[in-house]
């Protein structure tokens, strides 16, 4: 085949489909277009145009195994991946070197891959959480069978420092397993790793291992001016993010990034299969680390830093349209997650909100625009 006729076979379908099947395409494509317009309770960035990676589809491309191995599948985008790795050690304050992670299929598999690791370190830890943390935890915890504590969270979200050190007290006698959350789901709380840590060596407990669950701030913090403790430099051991959460994409991803040395010590813990066999998915998609490659070239640093201040700004503009309403909205300091008492029935449906007893929320991402903000707030206050 020469380029040429191998770039129209990319552009025209090979054959359409009977009419049928294409209402039916056309019925579920409009549908989700409606939906997209509305979607302003999850934190999901519609903003995104991967057309030029369409030719892609037309093959079958594997990301098998580990990123960093030599793959005998050579339909793979891991040189792409590596590429990936290395922006998101950057993000998350380590040296590229010292750096392992790969792109998941989102932030549950980001969490688990850092609470597995945790596990094979320290086999009999007890693990602790906030009850503000992602419910993918309290799965992946049993998924490990992994002995754990919920710690209480304060009002504003941030896990109970008071509970975590008594939990911490009790049982000091064994490796301890923080699972910190970098902006929680329902109100983008900030876990202090700085304080956790305190806690930790007041309580002289010296074997532990703090994984950081930072799906949607992790693409926040790295481009303000001010960000709370966040990364490696921190004292994190491991980072989960999520892919199709800020920077945006069509199908669920993200990236988990943890130190090299962690990874070769489960390689070999597993040799049986392979040492590079260290991801936990087997086959893997390759084309998920090759839109967030894609979303970087074409956004650069620069592009999402100017995104982050945008869905700041609005977030900002968000609390203040509320409370001059009397409604008292509020949000953590570098969050775009506005919380408000929970709106009528009706609101709360039209806007496909996340409910959580008496609060709501929205994420203020890049397609919530003041109008959007303006109709919503007038919603409320009615
Ligand atoms: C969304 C989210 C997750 C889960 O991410 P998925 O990509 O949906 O698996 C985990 N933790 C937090 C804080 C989240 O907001």
């Amino acid at each position: 085949m020469t380029n040429a006729s191998a770039s129209t076979a990319t552009s025209m379908p090979k054959a359409l489909p009977p009419p049928e099947i294409q209402k039916r395409l056309d019925q579920l494509l409009s549908d989700i277009q409606s939906a997209a317009a509305q979607q302003i309770g999850y934190p999901v960035n519609q903003d995104f145009d991967y057309s030029p990676l369409v030719p892609f589809l037309d093959y079958s491309i594997n990301n098998v195994g580990d990123p960093f191995y030599p793959s005998n599948f050579w339909g793979n985008t891991h040189e792409i991946e590596r590429e990936v790795i290395d922006i998101f050690a950057g993000l998350m304050r380590i040296a590229p070197e010292d750096a392992w992670g790969y792109v998941t299929s989102g932030g549950t598999e980001g969490n688990m891959y850092g609470l597995y690791l945790a596990r094979e370190l320290f086999p009999n830890a007890m693990f602790y959480f906030s009850e503000e943390t992602h419910y993918s935890v309290l799965k992946n915890v049993r998924v490990l069978n992994a002995r754990h504590i919920m710690i209480r969270r304060q009002e504003n979200g941030e896990i109970d420092y008071d509970d975590l050190e008594a939990m911490i007290r009790v049982n000091r006698d064994l490796p301890a397993v923080i699972m910190a959350n970098v902006g929680t789901t329902m109100r983008g709380a900030v876990d202090d790793i700085g304080r956790i840590r305190d806690i930790l060596r007041d309580q002289a407990v010296t074997s532990y291992y703090i994984h950081a669950d930072a799906a949607l701030s992790g693409m926040i913090l790295p481009f303000v001016s001010n960000p709370q403790p966040y990364g490696f430099d921190a004292g994190i051991d491991s980072v989960s993010v999520s892919g199709h959460k800020l920077i945006g994409a069509p199908l669920p991803c993200g990236v988990v990034l943890t130190k090299r040395p962690y990874v070769e010590r489960v390689g070999r813990a597993i040799e049986y299969v392979g040492v590079e066999d260290t991801t936990l998915s087997g086959s893997r998609n390759a084309l998920a680390p090759l839109m967030i490659w894609y979303a970087f070239a074409q956004h650069g640093h620069e592009g999402f830093r100017n995104i982050v201040a945008g869905m700041l700004d609005t977030a900002e503009y968000a609390v203040g349209q509320f409370n001059e309403r009397g409604i008292p909205a509020w949000r953590h300091r570098n969050s775009a997650t506005v919380v408000f008492p929970r709106p009528r029935r009706e609101v709360f449906h039209k806007w496909q909100m996340a409910p959580e007893g008496e609060i709501a929320h929205i994420i203020t991402m890049p397609h919530v625009s003041r109008e959007i903000i303006d109709e919503l707030v007038a919603d409320c206050a009615g």
